[in-house]
């Protein structure tokens, strides 16, 4: 099936036969038949019916459906996008292990590599996505993972999936990419060789803004490794997140189609302003990559960052007189939100690690929602008046 037809019907034959709408399940925990059933739901990998944080029916369906989306085997829900990249990087790393990663990772990622793994004698190479030579050059014996992110959270530069995959796999080194900005829409890592492939599913695909989940694809023997690590870290979402989740799933492709061609238009639109100094959107030709974004993406997001020429203060003052676009964090909703990445990142981040991860003062990060073209150009027009 196609994979607009899958978001419809992918997960029928893992719901309710009957019911069109998914089934919740909320109980914590489930009754055993006698002593034979109960040990072999205690003892078995991800049961669906013995104790919520194990697995959980309505769960397995939203799962059934991510998996088939991402073309890979399995794939395991988390409380969060976080939740996901963090369990996924602790069950494949341990003290002594090296890890290859990007400068520009969605914050969260970035402390994870920087503050969190080298505490535990992981050490960790971080290298210019856009330069596939450089991952060659950083990977080393005692590699065991590589950490990709692409398009990137908020500069939207690019890596070559496919290079990186093969430079890893030869090696025996497990990939693993961020596809939140790119959605299986526009990219599936896992045809290009990446082993697993871990989203915010609180962004697109939610894609209302009212549920915070995360999701990691992969092959059975490694999500079943994940998942040994999720029981124990505790990461587990619920049945109203995985319905609300579902929900939101059936209509990605459409959200995800009207956000990048709006993106597009606006970017196209923004790189023309007299007030703007540069654009960032895989689409534009003027992006550095975008022969690899027509090589590697479907459609090219619905993100893009702009840096007003006029620094922090002209920033400041586009966020404050937008009307439409909302100044909050996060991204994929209906709605369109901007925000100033290098506010956002302070608290987290040092400087040096911003400026490395190419944020300027001046760069407003736009997640363009599903409002008009028409209205959305207006409403930067009027604020950069
Ligand atoms: C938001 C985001 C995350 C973190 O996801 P949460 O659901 O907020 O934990 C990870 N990666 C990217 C690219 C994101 O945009």
């Amino acid at each position: 099936m196609d994979i607009e037809s899958l978001l419809v019907h992918g997960d029928r034959a893992a719901g309710d036969a009957a019911a069109v709408a998914p089934v919740l399940y909320p109980s914590s925990t489930y009754r055993a038949r006698d002593a034979a059933h109960f040990a072999e739901l205690a003892n078995q990998p991800r049961p669906q019916r013995y104790y919520a944080r194990y697995g959980n029916p309505t769960l397995a369906q939203v799962e059934s459906l991510l998996a088939q989306l991402e073309n890979c085997e399995q794939a395991l829900l988390f409380a969060s996008g976080m939740g996901a990249m963090a369990t996924c990087v602790l069950s494949q790393v341990g003290a002594g292990d090296h890890v290859v990663a990007q400068h520009s990772h969605y914050m969260g990622t970035t402390a994870l590599l920087t503050r969190i793994l080298p505490r535990m004698g992981v050490t960790v190479t971080r290298v210019d996505q856009t330069d596939t030579a450089a991952f060659a050059a950083a990977l080393r014996d005692d590699t065991a993972l590589v950490v990709l992110e692409t398009p990137s959270n908020p500069t939207l530069a690019l890596t070559d999936l496919a290079a990186v995959a093969n430079l890893a796999r030869s090696r025996g080194i497990t990939t693993l990419a961020d596809n939140t900005f790119a959605t299986p829409l526009a990219t599936r890592p896992h045809d290009f060789g990446i082993d697993l492939v871990v989203h915010s599913a609180t962004k697109y695909l939610g894609g209302h803004s009212d549920l915070v989940a995360g999701v990691a694809c992969g092959d059975a023997g490694r999500i079943e490794q994940v998942w040994q690590y999720a029981i124990v870290l505790g990461a587990c979402s619920n049945a109203w997140e995985a319905f609300l989740l579902l929900r939101g799933l059936r209509t990605l492709a459409l959200r995800v189609e009207r956000s990048a061609a709006t993106a597009l238009a606006l970017a196209f639109w923004l790189e023309r302003h007299p007030k703007i100094a540069r654009v960032h959107y895989p689409g534009l030709e003027s992006h550095p990559q975008h022969s690899l974004a027509r090589a590697q993406m479907r459609h090219f997001g619905g993100v893009l960052a702009l840096e007003t020429k006029g620094g922090y203060s002209a920033a400041q003052d586009l966020l404050a007189r937008l009307k439409l676009a909302g100044h909050a964090v996060s991204l994929g909703g209906v709605e369109t939100l901007a925000i100033h990445a290098a506010s956002a990142w302070e608290g987290s981040l040092t400087p040096e690690q911003i400026a490395q991860a190419g944020v300027g003062a001046g760069l407003v990060r736009v997640a363009v929602g599903l409002e008009s073209e028409r209205d959305l150009i207006e409403d930067f027009a009027q604020a950069l008046a």
